[in-house]
């Protein structure tokens, strides 16, 4: 089995004091590739960094929606310029987060002049969507570049089914397989797999049963059992059919 982790923080500083044995444990799971999304600028620049030093890792560069309060509008300036750089896959993750959020407007200035940024560099997106579904569907409606994940995703069939259409393709997490995720399970269901993503968002969203955790792309191998079940095809298909969606829309050589 190959895995790719279609959306990870291992810039997070609790792999710090472990680093290398997390990355044993995810090789020897299966793990060949890992798209590292960024949060904020500082974030962006060391996962480039990251992405030089280890042909595991591939960079993203992008501001993370509930950083936009503590962004400046000079780091657009820095972005648009990392996000030439060949390391650079894709630009995320970025969006909308409602859920703590008082700072709609702030967020929306950030999630345009970002897709602007993309559709320069002629790179994918990652998006984060929470709580915010109605404002992120209007601003990719407006869009002419559909090219991109919507990672972690938590929204109705009919919102999949639009984002489909446009041409993104489908994130999922650990959620798949927590106890409560009937959702999660009808939206898997219904993505075809092809158009379909795994990803950890480690450190978070550790799936049944480490649910809690520290999260680490090794667990992968929950997620790819639980989404064959739905499917009706083995692990070892889900592994190899998503690791080649990643690496299309990444960029990446795949098979
Ligand atoms: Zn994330």
């Amino acid at each position: 089995m190959r895995i790719f982790d279609s959306h990870a923080h291992y810039d997070d500083s609790r792999y710090s004091e472990d680093f290398q044995t997390v990355m044993d444990k995810n090789k020897a799971a299966g793990v060949e590739k890992i798209m590292l999304a960024a949060t904020d600028l500082d974030s962006s620049k060391h996962l480039i960094e990251m992405a030089k030093s280890n042909s595991l890792f591939l960079a993203s560069v992008g501001i993370h929606p509930e950083n936009a309060k503590y962004a400046k509008k000079e780091d657009l300036l820095e972005i648009e310029a990392l996000a030439k750089d060949p390391a650079v896959r894709a630009i995320g993750e970025i969006g909308l987060d409602y859920h703590y959020g008082s700072d709609k407007e702030e967020q929306k200035f950030y999630f345009e002049k970002l897709l602007d940024i993309a559709e320069k560099a002629e790179k994918p997106v990652i998006i984060h969507s929470r709580d915010a579904t109605e404002d992120v569907m209007n601003i990719l409606r407006s869009r002419k570049i559909h090219n991109g994940v919507v990672h972690c995703f938590s929204g109705s069939k009919e919102t999949a089914a639009e984002l489909l259409k446009m041409g993104y393709y489908i994130g999922f997490t650990g959620v798949v397989t927590f106890k409560n995720a009937s959702r999660a399970v009808e939206n898997v269901a219904a993505v075809p797999i092809e158009r379909l993503l795994i990803e950890t968002d480690c450190p978070y969203m550790a799936p049944e049963p480490h649910r809690g955790e520290r999260n680490d792309s090794s667990y992968l191998t929950y997620i790819a059992e639980k989404i064959s079940e739905i499917k009706n095809i083995s692990p070892e298909e889900v592994a190899e059919i998503t690791y080649n969606n990643a690496c299309r829309l990444f960029g990446e050589r795949g098979k």
